[in-house]
């Protein structure tokens, strides 16, 4: 990434308010059929970067919802991925026969999906555990894994925005965009 372009002055917008929006219906809809309304789902909010796609998403659901949040280091400053994934803050109440639905808000290497997936699937003994992420950045993919459903698909470009950020800021953004080189 070229620094002197990081200003929100050249960001370029790849994906709109609107656009995610209207996606947001969609997922939840494709919940519901997953996860009946009778029944509960414990939503894992993998901060910091889906902040709000798992805010904007949860607000649709009309199941009985507990909201939970974990933390996974991988990327610090940089704008490339890690092998080195690491869970903290990870308190989580009992999940064991309780329906997990993991919000991300983008799969890129598909490290951290890996390991999400396993840590649920092996350490809680859920009933069921669905994943979704916003994005799915499917060229950059390291290793076999596909979340259950997605927003949308993006090249393999450095975006931000709705939650993602570069170095702490553009979180704040309504939108996706990215920095043309
Ligand atoms: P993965 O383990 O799939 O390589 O990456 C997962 C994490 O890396 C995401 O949850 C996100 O925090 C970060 N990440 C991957 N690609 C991007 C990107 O294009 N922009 C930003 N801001 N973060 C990214």
């Amino acid at each position: 990434m070229n620094e002197d372009n990081i200003n929100l002055n050249n960001i370029k917008v790849l994906i709109t308010e609107a656009e995610i929006q209207n996606k947001l219906k969609t997922l939840a809809e494709k919940i519901e059929k997953e996860f009946p309304i009778n029944e509960e789902i414990c939503v894992i909010c993998v901060l910091k970067g889906s902040v709000m796609f798992c805010a904007d998403l949860v607000k649709h659901l009309k199941n009985m919802v507990q909201m939970e949040f974990i933390r996974i280091s991988s990327y610090g400053n940089e704008t490339k991925s890690s092998n080195n994934l690491q869970a903290i803050d990870l308190t989580l109440p009992n999940l064991a026969d309780k329906n997990v639905l993991i919000v991300e808000d983008i799969i890129d290497t598909g490290l951290t999906a890996r390991f999400l997936t396993d840590l649920f699937k092996i350490k809680h003994h859920p009933k069921k555990v669905l994943f979704i992420s916003l994005l799915n950045k499917k060229c950059a993919r390291q290793v076999e894994i596909e979340p259950d459903y997605y927003g949308f698909e993006v090249d393999d470009k450095f975006v931000v925005g709705y939650g993602l950020d570069y170095k702490g800021y553009f979180r704040n953004l309504p939108y996706i965009g990215y920095f043309p080189n």
